[in-house]
């Protein structure tokens, strides 16, 4: 009689983490007994069993040629058991199973340009977008003004200084990539896309660009002779959605598209609820290569936020505290119109989409 076969292995989904885990973490995985920091950068985690781990998180680009990899790879051989992990926002861990092993690793990684800190109250490093190098509908190279930015914020990666907290994230378009930050810097159309009229038939799948409006704000249209597509520019939120799918519906532009600051965004549900982002700062220019409007900006909230929060204060606690006119008034932004989402028509435009009925 045959032998039942193996089923086979399913090659998708996230496999299982324990086989990457430091040995020292495999075999303490859920036996901790506390961990403390002590200093900037270092996690020290002390398990039942008595067996310590140091680990050391240092500040990466995100965006790493091979041999940035390769120079990681080789610290991490030599003082990590070849074991590293990288965070939510790009930094990189290194598990130490021995004291004396924390101040060399990190003088190595500071002699070679990787700043040691992100834990705590610290600003941690940017999540950006990389639609610049990889994506089909970018606005703006987010990972320069973040760059630009983290310059500027360097020593504040580095100390652990902030009332608690603080995540900054890019975004280089509107509508995808990006998340609830407390701080998010994100690209904002301010004019409906342009149709080049003479590609729209060859390109477009016209029902489908249609669909993806979450407005209503674009129908079929004969321009010419041919078959096009026409944009409502009264209903258009200038969101880019009919970009992707439709290229000759440029949205992108030299001056039209600007920045925008949103602020008090979190995902935690620690001491607080999670909250969504709003938007207080609108049309800020999108000025390579160094961004100094959005990094002054970034920065003005910042620090007015490290000297008036109370600790374990997160952006959005603060803001709620002292509430919106305070906040204005303390960081010296404009409320303009453009700020304001009063949402008029919201029901209308989005039961006239086929995405959502209310
Ligand atoms: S934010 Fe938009 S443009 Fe940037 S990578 Fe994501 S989808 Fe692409
Ligand atoms: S998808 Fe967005 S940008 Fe395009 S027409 Fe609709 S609202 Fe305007």
């Amino acid at each position: 009689m045959s032998q039942p076969q193996m089923r086979r292995a399913i090659e998708s989904g996230v496999p299982d983490n324990r086989q990457f885990l430091h040995p020292l973490l495999k075999k303490n995985y859920g036996n901790w007994k506390y961990h403390d920091r002590p200093r900037p950068g270092v996690l020290h985690h002390v398990a039942h069993s008595g067996e310590e781990v140091w680990t050391v998180r240092a500040g990466t680009q995100r965006q790493m040629d091979v041999w940035t990899i390769r120079t990681l790879c080789d610290i991490a051989d030599k003082y990590a058991e070849s074991h590293v992990r990288f965070t939510i926002r790009s930094n990189i861990e290194f598990m130490v199973s021995s004291f004396d092993k924390v101040g060399p690793l990190i003088k190595e990684l500071e002699a070679k340009g990787f700043p040691v800190g992100g834990t705590g109250n610290s600003v941690s490093m940017i999540a950006h977008t990389q639609g610049w190098l990889h994506c089909d509908i970018p606005g703006t190279d987010a990972s320069g003004a973040v760059k630009a930015l983290m310059d500027d914020l360097y020593d504040e990666f580095r100390r652990e200084e902030m009332p608690n907290r603080v995540h900054l994230s890019t975004s280089c378009c509107e509508i995808n990539c990006g998340g609830q930050a407390d701080i998010a810097i994100i690209i904002q159309h301010t004019k409906p896309p342009k149709i080049n009229h003479d590609l729209v038939a060859n390109v477009c799948e016209r029902p489908a660009v249609v669909a993806r409006c979450p407005v209503a704000a674009i129908r079929p249209a004969l321009v010419n002779g041919k078959p096009s597509l026409e944009v409502d520019e009264k209903k258009c939120i200038c969101c880019g959605a009919c970009y992707p799918p439709c290229p000759p519906m440029q949205i992108n532009d030299p001056e039209f598209s600007k920045f925008a600051i949103w602020v008090g965004g979190k995902n935690s549900n620690a001491r607080a609820k999670p909250t969504f982002m709003k938007m207080v700062a609108a049309g800020i220019p999108n000025n390579p290569p160094r961004w100094p409007e959005v990094s002054e900006i970034v920065k003005r909230i910042l620090y007015v936020y490290k000297d008036d929060a109370r600790p374990w204060e997160r952006l959005s606690d603060w803001i709620e505290r002292i509430g919106w006119p305070r906040f204005f008034e303390k960081t010296q932004l404009p409320f303009t119109k453009y700020l304001v989402d009063d949402w008029r028509g919201a029901r209308v435009n989005l039961n006239a989409s086929t995405h959502i009925r209310f």
